[in-house]
């Protein structure tokens, strides 16, 4: 019998007692390969009191010393990476080499963690008055939660705890119930590397445990990662919790071809960024805008051999290029989808719902699909569905991509193949997406900048990580201060005393 993944609060792996479970699938054969326990509110409470106890000693250390503990994280991460991208891929299911480059994407969060004392200076002005020097400072904001999606679940959290715990917070981390046991791995190791009980804690759980961290008083800040509608949920009622909330949500992301674009980059770029993970990426390119008929039947004469052709297979198949979906019923809504597409009349040139793995009958595994001559009206452009479902929507010039992109209620990422540097350039001033790619299919942000869509993919003011990740966990102070020297040369009392006004 499979034995219940455990919570870790306050050091201690502790299993739910809440009575309500989930199963964890492994998304190859469709076999369950895990329980996940559902949390309590109460036990997600006892979670937020360990992480106020540790608190204030935590937000003490000078942060030289928190910054050695996360290099020593760093380290143990490095050496655990191989099995850490084997858990991932045995619950997400996709690809090791894909799972792998997610664990490294995420210890890079790491290593910019570790330059947190660098981070946190403060600003300084001698003499703003007479005798009066201000100086600014960052300071953490308290106990931070963070809810994270299945589709990353390593890197998502490290984009949120290292830097929060870095900052001198304690974190309380709900993972993605559908893959919960990377976060158990990845805690072994955090402990390992020295850091004292309750700045770190686990829970698992549904919406019962978010709705505690939402609402509950002595958390101060909610990092969510995840589909727009439960974004914006989480938005709204954090914000009227009083937490400061940032929380990202989901995307349709456009790759434009121009007429000029390299053909053979732009198919090559397509077939990762459109099929990789499954298309279970929220940068993945859901939608190929060629421009100019010639451009778009060149392109998908080239793209609809190389789809059929997608290499597809489990984890564990080292010559795989996609693996399975992460459950049946995601599985079921994408199938759904294809046969929306195929309702509303756009041309579907190849079908991967018939799509089945020799000896993998049972796995959640859908071929590599692609749908010509998509409309801007069709749900199959307008909604997320984040499978490996590419939608191609011809279009005559450059302002009809940008009138579409700008119609689109997401903005996370976009991408544009060109030769022609002044359309990249002036494509990447106008378009009002978050995150934009010059011949770059999935242009994420590297660690040391912050990474975040506009309109309907991120609710709240900061990006994440990076130095938008800093702020977001730190609340600004300016100290203004005069010693006895200046008090005795004449105290001013009126507003404004630190000069002449
Ligand atoms: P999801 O919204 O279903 O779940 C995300 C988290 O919220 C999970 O921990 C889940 O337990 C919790 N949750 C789910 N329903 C809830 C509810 N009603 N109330 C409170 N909490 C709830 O998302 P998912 O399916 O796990 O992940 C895929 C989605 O995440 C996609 O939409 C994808 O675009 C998005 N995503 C966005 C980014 C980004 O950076 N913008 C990155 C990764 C994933």
């Amino acid at each position: 019998m499979t034995s219940q993944i455990p919570n870790v609060i306050n050091g201690r792996l502790v299993v739910s007692e809440s009575g309500r479970a989930a199963p964890v699938f492994n998304p190859a054969t469709g076999e369950p390969s895990g329980i996940v326990g559902l949390s309590t509110a109460a036990e997600v409470a006892e979670a937020i009191a360990a992480a106020k106890a540790a608190l204030p000693a935590w937000a003490d250390e000078p942060p030289l010393m928190r910054a050695r503990l996360m290099m020593n994280f760093k380290v143990l991460l490095d050496q655990n990476k191989e099995e850490l991208a084997r858990i991932v891929g045995a619950e997400h299911g996709k690809v090791l080499d894909d799972a792998m480059g997610e664990v490294l994407r995420g210890i890079e969060n790491v290593e910019f963690a570790c330059t947190v004392p660098e981070l946190l200076k403060g600003e300084y002005s001698r003499n703003v008055g007479p005798h009066i020097d201000l100086y600014s400072q960052r300071q953490p904001v308290g106990v931070c939660a963070g809810i994270t999606p299945f589709n990353f679940p390593a890197m998502v959290p490290m984009w949120m705890y290292p830097n929060a715990i870095a900052c001198g917070n304690t974190f309380v981390h709900k993972p993605s119930e559908r893959d919960p046991s990377a976060s158990l791995f990845v805690y072994e190791l955090f402990r390992e590397a020295g850091f004292p009980d309750g700045v770190l804690n686990v829970v698992h759980g549904d919406k019962e445990a978010v709705d505690c961290l939402l609402t509950h008083p002595d958390v101060a800040a909610v990092s969510f990662v995840g589909s727009t509608s439960v974004a914006e949920y989480i938005y709204a009622t954090g914000a009227a919790h009083g937490k400061r909330v940032q929380a990202l949500g989901g995307a349709k992301n456009h790759m434009i071809v121009m007429p000029d674009a390299d053909m053979d980059a732009a198919v090559d770029a397509l077939m990762g960024a459109a099929y990789g993970s499954a298309g279970e990426r929220c940068m993945a390119v859901s939608v190929a805008v060629p421009v100019g008929e010639e451009t778009a039947d060149a392109l998908i004469s080239r793209l609809a051999p190389r789809v059929e052709a997608l290499k597809i297979g489990p984890y564990t198949d080292p010559s795989a290029e996609m693996g399975p979906l992460v459950t049946r019923d995601h599985y079921e809504k994408v199938k759904g989808y294809i046969d929306i597409g195929v309702e509303e009349g756009a041309d579907l040139v190849v079908d991967g719902r018939g799509f089945t793995l020799q000896g993998y009958e049972n796995g959640f595994f859908l071929g590599g699909t692609l749908f010509d001559r998509v409309t801007a009206d069709m749900r199959i452009y307008t909604e997320e569905i984040f499978g490996p479902v590419l939608s191609t929507v011809r279009v005559a010039d450059f302002d009809a991509v940008v009138d579409l992109i700008h119609g689109h209620e997401y903005a996370n990422g976009v991408a544009i193949f060109t030769r022609d540097g002044d359309s990249a350039r002036e494509f990447a001033d106008r378009i009002e997406v978050g995150v934009v790619g010059v011949n770059v299919p999935i242009p994420v942000p590297v660690a040391f900048h912050s990474f975040g869509g506009w309109k309907r993919s991120l609710f709240g003011a900061h990006a994440i990580y990076g130095p938008d990740g800093v702020h977001f966990y730190t609340r600004l102070k300016t100290v203004t201060e005069c010693w006895p020297t200046g008090i005795r040369e004449g105290a001013r009392f009126h507003f404004g005393g630190t000069g002449d006004h």
